[in-house]
């Protein structure tokens, strides 16, 4: 990780979960590291625990459902620490709801924050990196739900979204190569992880929240967000000409 020492990644949804535990070792790791989510309060209590560590968190308020809200942010970033070299897309939401009954609201707020918000994200991020001659690495938080199909109810446009984030990290990679980009763009794939979304899925979700999840999640083998956290810095961590396309990472256990 030596040579992002000092260097500026963004890290959505850095108030929970996943992106706390990446944030938290991006900070370790020397970096300056911007997390947004909308409870920046969250990222703020972070922030303070990590005082005193070799690199520095920055809580910067953001829905990434909004697209001004993510320009803002990365308007800040840039105006305050300087050019982006490593943005991880991991905000996201896991909402459950059918597609017979329809509830457009559940449906939009799903591919709005784990579709469109990484698209936008991840466009200004590319910009910031080409105008800066920065050869950056970009992170989608994916799932095996981007890989399969879980019989399961409800979670159809969950699935959808992982899926679909999965052709996009595909076709940005082929679209950074047809310009001879050295930026990189990986997908990390967790299995079950121990963190906040399916409390907020049960909560989020209303009349179409699925109880058994919760149920599978505490029986299943599952993993923590730390671990995640270490595959993250793993694919950060290899060799310029190295550029890791997926990595899919499940508890021992987990078919
Ligand atoms: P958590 O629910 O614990 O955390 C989700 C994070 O995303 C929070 O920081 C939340 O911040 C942020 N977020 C959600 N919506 C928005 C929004 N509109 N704007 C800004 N930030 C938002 O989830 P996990 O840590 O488990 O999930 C992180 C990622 O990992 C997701 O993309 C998820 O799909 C993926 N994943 C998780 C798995 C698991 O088993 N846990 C398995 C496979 C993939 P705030 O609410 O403060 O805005």
């Amino acid at each position: 990780m030596d040579r992002w020492l000092g260097k500026v990644a963004v890290v959505t949804g850095a108030s929970a979960g996943i992106g706390a535990a990446v944030a938290e070792k991006l900070v370790e790791s020397g970096l300056k590291v911007v997390g947004l989510a909308r409870r920046k309060e969250k990222v703020d209590e972070l922030a303070k625990k990590l005082i005193g560590k070799k690199g520095k968190l920055y809580a910067y308020q953001a829905d990434v459902t909004k697209e001004e809200d993510i320009l803002k942010a990365f308007k800040w970033t840039k105006d305050n620490l300087g050019p982006i070299h490593i943005l991880i897309n991991n905000a996201g939401t896991f909402r459950t709801t059918t597609l017979m009954e329809g509830n457009t609201r559940l449906w939009k707020e799903v591919l709005d924050t784990n579709l469109l918000g990484t698209c936008i994200a991840t466009r200004e991020a590319v910009k910031d990196m080409k105008t800066n001659n920065v050869a950056g690495h970009i992170i989608h938080m994916n799932s095996i739900a981007g890989h399969s199909v879980p019989n399961f109810p409800n979670l159809s446009i969950y699935i959808a979204s992982k899926h679909a984030l999965r052709a996009l990290t595909e076709t940005l990679r082929q679209e950074l190569n047809s310009i001879g980009s050295k930026i990189k763009i990986s997908s990390i794939s967790p299995g079950y992880v121990q963190t906040e979304i399916v409390q907020a899925s049960l909560k989020g979700s209303g009349p179409f929240a699925v109880p058994e999840i919760e149920e599978a999640f505490n029986r299943l083998p599952s993993l923590q967000a730390e671990d995640i956290a270490d595959s993250v810095l793993y694919v950060l961590s290899t060799p310029p000409h190295v550029q890791v396309h997926e990595l899919m990472i499940k508890p021992i256990g987990e078919p």
